[in-house]
């Protein structure tokens, strides 16, 4: 812990030191969001015993010894400094610490590693409504005096006063006086006295108006494991007993039963007295998902994203005391405060959402590795499809890899046929999305009374819009971006920034009145479907439909329940779901991601198409899969119909080899955004040069230069990628640059540690 005081405060402030030097002083370390760095303050003697690490303590800072909020992050016996006068802490916040001693060293660790500072860690890891108390409310809680008991000659107590005294005495917890009122059978008089003789003090402390109730669900019978799952289980098992912090890759096929293999680990691991998270991507937080837990565990906590600030701190605060066996979440709670943390899951571990878009850029799967390493916790990376870091994790045996080649029952994997759009495409319907060879595959899967599924990964009816005569393509004001066309209240919108036009009749530079409307997005895909298959009901899920808090659910409902019989949408539909009558999946267009300005477009692309194709063939009868592409012989299409990702992995893993690209290399992505191009791209050269200068030579410096989307938000960007063996020392130089450089106004920078987007 330096003794950085004088650096953030100043020259050392007026009166010299006239405590007696002899003695020690206890010195909290404490630690900002807003600034880097670790600074020393004095507790007073008022404060000991309240003063801990991890507790939210209040300051005095600068010249003016204005208050701020900050983090006890250590606490020490130090000798008074020489050079200077040490402030005094002024008050300790909240109930007590925030942070365990395990998620301090994960916070201090996560600070270095995304390069941010320990505070912006330490906040990421505890919501903010725990830091704001919400859902609580100030109460005066009754405790008995230390030693009132044992001088009673000395007062003279009624028998109800006696009463009173025993029955709190015998409490564990302290009451409220309507408590002690109820439990003792009297009134509030009694109590009042006691009080008034000082044989009962009172505090005030913040208590939850609602604690989270568990709910519990009944069970429904286990199945017998099938071999594959036993193994599978059996690894994982081991790794618990001995308190390893092993990862294992669980590789299983879609329908696999992955899922059952984590509820029976989860299951052994409560058996030891501990505990465990499963992280879910966002998307697949279904009452579905959550019943399946809580149907097999009695004390469940499901964080949501919805959830109100006031229902987060109440299941924060049971899952801290321990009173939660499993905590079933997004991302973020992979910070939950589990004091016997055992096991994490992570399911659809490929997924990008782990990832988070805003500082600390933390992936949920980095952090659970980190976690189960300082808590000697197992982890559990759970995929049809790792990503293929995970899988090159496994090949060079970090990861141990559990293969689940085989659906339940034996169900076969649906075959999947690729329908070449180059050559279907005059024989189409005019601008339609479906070609003839799927038209069939749904009329005839319809009439045998399966259900469809479509996916395109693009919202809006067209794509975009251009004009035949100038060529003009209609953009955003504030983002380089073409606006997609919704038909639904004929606007014209930026996918990015909301910005929202009316949609232009003529072309809003050379006035022509034939401005044309191409690309296919799912309000498109709708229209026909409707039109073609007039006695299927269909239902379309994208952001658009989806937009209120429900939506969703009821969306999947109606296609469990059969009245729905077609669902079309965008991504959102490739994730998870599991129902038995679908025998039919159509990808409209398996190219769109395909063409990404990324090194992990293939990878995305083979993702998606075998997410989607697992939604089919999971009851008893097959399924099938069309996949439309103008790319039929692209590898990551033509692996992902054999269902075949080993020879993807073989075949992507090399090409990224030769770039040194992630999993090969590791990657930080440096982002600076400004209102000014010119401006922006000097610093941009200015910031590269200092990098440069900061890092060996065999660190990779691509750029800068523009980023795909050159403008967003009415501010141009550009990106510089530093690719090496091992990124730690990009992260040193990121942060020493960071100290020196100048930063122009009105521009902005960050750095991406291991990033996924690229636009
Ligand atoms: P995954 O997570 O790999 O997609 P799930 O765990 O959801 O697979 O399992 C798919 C379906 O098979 C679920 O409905 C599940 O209840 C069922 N299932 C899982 N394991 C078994 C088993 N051993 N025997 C019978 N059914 C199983
Ligand atoms: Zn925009």
């Amino acid at each position: 812990m330096t003794e950085r005081q004088p650096s953030l405060f100043g020259e050392p402030e007026g009166a010299p030191w006239e405590v007696d030097d002899r003695h020690e002083r206890l010195v909290a370390t404490v630690v900002f969001p807003e600034w880097e760095g670790e600074f020393d303050y004095e507790v007073p003697d008022r404060l000991r015993g309240q003063i801990e690490s991890g507790r939210r303590i209040r300051v005095p800072l600068g010249k003016s010894n204005r208050p701020v909020v900050g983090y006890c992050v250590g606490l020490d016996v130090k000798p008074p400094p020489s050079a200077f006068r040490r402030k005094e802490v002024l008050a300790a916040l909240d109930e007590g610490t925030l942070l365990a001693p395990a998620m301090l060293r994960l916070t201090r660790w996560l600070a270095d590693y995304y390069v941010c500072t320990w505070g912006q860690a330490i906040e990421s890891a505890v919501p903010a409504g725990v830091r704001l108390a919400k859902g609580t409310r100030e109460t005066v809680l009754l405790a008995v005096r230390g030693g009132a008991m044992s001088e009673p000659g000395e007062v003279r107590l009624s028998p109800v006063q006696r009463t009173v005294l025993r029955v709190l005495c015998e409490s564990n917890e302290s009451m409220t006086a309507a408590q002690l009122a109820a439990a003792a059978g009297c009134s509030l008089g009694p109590i009042q006295q006691l009080r008034k003789k000082g044989l009962i003090e009172a505090t005030t402390r913040r208590v939850l108006t609602r604690p989270a109730e568990p709910r519990v669900v009944e069970g429904q019978d286990p199945f017998t494991l099938n071999h594959e799952q036993r193994g599978a289980l059996e690894a994982i098992v081991g790794a618990v007993h001995r308190g390893a912090s092993t990862t294992f890759l669980m590789h299983g096929v879609t329908g696999s039963g992955k899922t059952e293999v984590y509820i029976r680990a989860i299951d052994e691991v409560l058996q030891f007295g501990r505990q465990a998270i499963v992280l879910v991507p966002e998307i697949s937080l279904t009452p579905q998902a959550e019943h399946r837990f809580r149907s097999r565990f009695p004390r469940v906590a499901v964080l949501h994203s919805h959830m109100s600030d006031a229902e987060r701190h109440a299941h924060w605060l049971a899952i801290a005391r321990g009173s939660i066996q499993v905590v079933v979440g997004a991302r973020s709670a992979v910070f939950a405060p589990l004091p016997r943390l055992g096991l994490i899951v992570i399911d659809e571990e490929h997924d990008a959402s782990f990832k988070q878009d805003s500082t600390p850029r933390y992936h949920a799967r980095r952090v659970a590795l980190e976690r189960c390493r300082l808590e000697r916790a197992a982890l559990v990376l759970g995929s049809a499809t790792p990503s293929l870091e995970s899988y090159h994790a496994a090949m060079e045996g970090r990861y141990v890899r559990m293969p689940l080649d085989h659906r339940v029952h034996r169900r076969p994997l649906p075959r999947v046929d690729i329908v070449d759009l180059r050559i279907e495409h005059d024989r189409r319907t005019p601008q339609g999305c479906i070609s003839r060879p799927l038209y069939q595959a749904m009329s005839q899967a319809l009439r045998a009374d399966g259900q469809v599924i479509l996916l395109l990964n693009r919202r809006g009816f067209s794509t975009s819009i251009q004009c035949p005569a100038c060529g003009h393509v209609v953009k955003c004001a504030h983002c380089d971006i073409g606006l997609t066309h919704h038909r639904a209240d004929e606007t014209a919108v930026c996918h990015y920034c909301d910005y929202r036009i009316l949609a232009p009749p003529r072309c809003p530079k050379c006035g022509f009145d034939g401005i044309r409307y191409r690309g296919l997005g799912t309000q498109r895909l709708e229209a026909e479907v409707r039109s073609r298959f007039r006695d299927a009901p269909c239902l379309r899920m994208d952001s658009d439909t989806m937009r209120k808090p429900g939506a969703h659910e009821k969306a999947l409902e109606q296609f469990r329940s059969g009245d729905v019989r077609i669902l079309l949408g965008t991504q959102m539909i490739a994730k998870g779901l599991d129902f038995p009558d679908v025998t039919l999946v159509g990808v409209i267009n398996a190219d769109t991601a395909l063409h990404f300005p990324n090194f992990r477009a293939s990878e995305r692309t083979f993702q998606l198409v075998t997410q989607v194709a697992g939604r089919t063939g999971r009851g008893a009868r097959a399924g099938r899969v069309l996949v439309q592409t103008y790319s039929p012989d692209h590898p990551a299409i033509v692996t992902a119909a054999q269902h075949d990702y080993v020879r993807f992995a073989n075949l992507e893993l090399p090409a990224r080899a030769r770039f040194h690209y992630p999993p090969h290399g590791e990657m930080v992505r440096v982002v600076l955004r400004g209102e000014d191009a010119s401006i922006t791209d000097a610093f941009a050269r200015d910031l590269t040069g200092e990098l440069r200068s900061r890092v060996d030579s065999e660190t990779r410096i691509v750029g800068p230069a523009p980023t795909p989307i050159a403008k967003l938000h009415g501010r141009y960007r550009f990106h510089l990628l530093l690719i090496a063996a091992n990124h730690e020392p990009i992260r040193a130089a990121v942060r020493d640059a960071a100290r020196s450089v100048r930063v122009p106004d009105g521009v902005q920078w960050i750095a991406d540690v291991d990033p996924l987007d690229m636009l």
